[in-house]
C-alpha cells in the first residue's frame, strides 16, 4: 500500500473530487443499488454493474481482498414484478408466480454480470428477506416523529414526513420551500407535504403483502422502494459506511430518500461518506426504448445476433463500457463495439506473446484518479507481456493464459474440490474457486451427465 497513489473519488453530495479515506481500512464498505428483477437487464443497467466492479477491484487491490465489503441488493418486491407475475404465470398462486419471475430474472442477472467480467459482490441481499427490518425501521421513524400513518385513495400507508428533516434535499440540491411554492400539482390530501414519500403501502388481494402494525394501526402491506436500501445497507454495512453508488437517475428521489430515512432513523449526520453516480447510456444516439426498437438486453448482446448482426463476448461489452469515463454519458453503438473488439484482440495478443514492457502501476494510478478508465486504457498501449496481463486482470479483462501455463491435472483437482463444496452447499467457497479459476482465464461450465443426472463440470480457456 505504501507506494499506492491515493484514491480520489468524485462525491455527488459535495460536488467535489475528494481523497478517499475509509472509515475503517480493515473493512471498506460499498453499497450499490442493484436491479429490480422483473425483466432481463438492459445494457444501461450493466453500466453501474461494471463501473462499480472496477471500483471494487481497485479497493480490493489497495486495502486487501478480504478488507472490502460490497453489497449489491436485489429488488424483488415492486409493482412491476406483480404485473409480470400475473401476466406470465396466471395459473400459479401469486407468491409462487412472483418467485418464478424473480428467481429466473435474478439468475439471468448473475449470469450476465459474470459474463461481463464482474466479481460477485460480498452480499446480494433480497428485499423480501428484510421485510422485518423495514417494518422495524418504519416504526422507529414514526416514534421519532419523522413518519406518519395516513389514508389516501389507495388505502392506508405510512409516509415519510420530509418537513421533519431540516436539510432534506442536500444530495439533489432541492429546496423544499421552493418546491412547495412552485408545485402546480394538487397535493394529495393525505400528505403533509407534496414531497412526502411512501414507506409502507396497503396491499390488495392481487398484491404481495406482509402483516405489520404501526403504533396500533395494522396494515397488511408492502414496503416502498427506498426503505429497502436503508435497511439492507445498515444490516450489512452499519449505520454509516464509505461509498454508496448507482446510476445518476437514482440521485432523486431514491438516494435522497434513502439518506432521509437512514439519517432520521439512526440519528446520524451522514449515511455514506461518498456518493458516486454513473452517467446514462444511450443506444445509437437515442434513449433506449422498446418502441424505438433500440432496447438491448445484455443477454441479447451475448447470445443473439440482434445487435450488429453478431454475438458480442462479455469482455468486448466491458471494454466498450470502460472506454468512456463513468460520469460521462455513453453512446453505445455497433461501431463502439467493433472498436473495442479490435482493441481487445490487439491487447490480448501482445499480452500473451510479447516481451515484458511498461508497468501495470500506470493503469492502477489512472483508476485511482476517480476511476479514469479512459487514461487506464490509454496506458495499456504502452504495455506488453506480464505487466499488460496484470493490468488486464486488474480491469477484469484477463487475457487467455497461454495453455503452457495451465496444468490440466491441477485444474481438475481444483474442480473436484469445488464439487465437494457444492455437495455441502457451501456456495461461497464454490463461487470463490470458480472466480479464482476465471481470473486465470479458465472458464467453468456446469452441466449434468445426461445418463446419471450427476453434476459435471467442464472447463475451457477463454479466448
Ligand atoms: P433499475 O433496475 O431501473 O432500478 O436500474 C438498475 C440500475 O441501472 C440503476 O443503478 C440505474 O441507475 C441504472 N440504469 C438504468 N438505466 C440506465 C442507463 N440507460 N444508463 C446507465 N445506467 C442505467
Ligand atoms: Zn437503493
Amino acid at each position: 500500500m505504501a507506494d499506492q497513489t491515493p484514491i480520489q473519488l468524485y462525491d455527488t453530495l459535495t460536488r467535489a473530487k475528494r481523497r478517499f479515506e475509509p472509515i475503517d481500512p480493515d473493512n471498506v464498505r460499498l453499497y450499490v443499488c442493484g436491479p429490480t428483477v422483473y425483466d432481463y437487464a438492459h445494457i444501461g443497467n450493466a453500466r453501474p454493474v461494471i463501473v462499480f466492479d472496477v471500483l471494487f477491484r481497485l479497493l480490493r487491490h489497495v486495502y486487501g481482498a478480504d478488507h472490502v465489503t460490497y453489497v449489491r441488493n436485489i429488488t424483488d418486491v415492486e409493482d412491476k414484478i406483480n404485473a409480470r407475475a400475473l401476466r406470465d404465470h396466471p395459473d400459479l398462486p401469486l407468491n409462487e408466480a412472483i418467485r418464478a419471475v424473480t428467481e429466473k430474472t435474478a439468475d439471468r442477472f448473475r449470469a450476465d454480470a459474470l459474463a461481463l467480467g464482474c466479481l460477485p459482490p460480498t452480499h446480494e441481499p433480497r428485499a423480501t428477506e428484510h421485510i422485518e427490518g423495514m417494518i422495524a425501521m418504519i416504526g422507529t421513524l414514526i416514534d421519532r416523529g419523522h413518519a406518519y400513518v395516513a389514508t389516501g385513495e389507495e388505502g392506508a400507508g405510512v409516509l415519510f414526513d420530509v418537513g421533519s428533516m431540516p436539510d432534506y434535499g442536500m444530495l439533489s440540491k432541492r429546496d423544499l420551500d421552493e418546491q412547495q411554492a412552485g408545485a402546480r400539482v394538487a397535493v394529495a390530501a393525505h400528505k403533509r407535504n407534496p414531497a412526502d414519500f411512501v414507506l409502507w403501502k396497503q396491499s390488495g388481494p392481487d398484491e404481495p403483502g406482509w402483516d405489520a402494525d404501526f403504533g396500533g394501526t395494522a396494515i397488511h402491506g408492502r414496503p416502498g422502494w427506498h426503505i429497502e436500501c436503508s435497511v439492507m445497507s445498515a444490516h450489512h454495512l452499519g449505520e454509516r459506511f464509505d461509498i454508496h453508488g448507482g446510476g445518476i437517475d437514482l440521485v432523486f428521489p431514491h438516494h435522497e430518500n434513502e439518506i432521509a430515512q437512514s439519517r432520521c432513523a439512526h440519528g446520524t449526520e451522514v449515511m455514506a461518506n461518498y456518493w458516486m453516480h454513473n452517467g446514462f447510456l444511450q443506444v445509437e444516439g437515442q434513449k433506449m426504448s422498446k418502441s424505438l426498437g433500440n432496447f438491448v438486453t445484455v443477454h441479447d448482446l451475448l447470445e443473439t445476433e440482434k445487435f450488429g448482426g453478431r454475438k458480442w463476448p462479455g469482455e468486448v461489452l466491458r471494454l466498450a463500457m470502460l472506454m468512456t469515463h463513468y460520469r460521462e454519458p455513453i453512446d453505445f453503438s455497433v461501431r463502439r463495439l467493433e472498436e473495442a473488439d479490435n482493441l481487445l484482440t490487439r491487447l490480448w495478443r501482445r499480452a500473451v506473446h510479447a516481451e515484458d514492457a511498461g508497468s501495470a502501476a500506470d493503469v492502477e494510478n489512472a483508476l485511482a484518479d476517480d476511476l479514469n478508465t479512459v487514461d487506464a486504457i490509454h496506458a495499456l498501449s504502452n504495455l506488453s507481456g506480464r505487466p499488460l496481463r496484470s493490468a488486464l486482470d486488474f480491469l477484469g479483462l484477463p487475457a487467455a493464459a497461454p495453455l503452457g501455463d495451465i496444468d490440466p491435472k491441477s485444474v481438475q483437482a481444483t474442480i473436484d474440490s469445488r464439487l465437494a463444496f457444492i455437495r455441502e452447499k457451501n456456495w461461497v467457497e464454490a463461487d470463490r474457486i470458480r472466480d479464482e479459476l476465471l481470473e486465470k482465464g479458465i472458464q467453468l461450465k456446469d452441466g449434468k451427465d445426461p445418463h446419471t443426472g450427476e453434476r459435471v463440470t467442464t472447463w475451457e480457456v477463454k479466448r
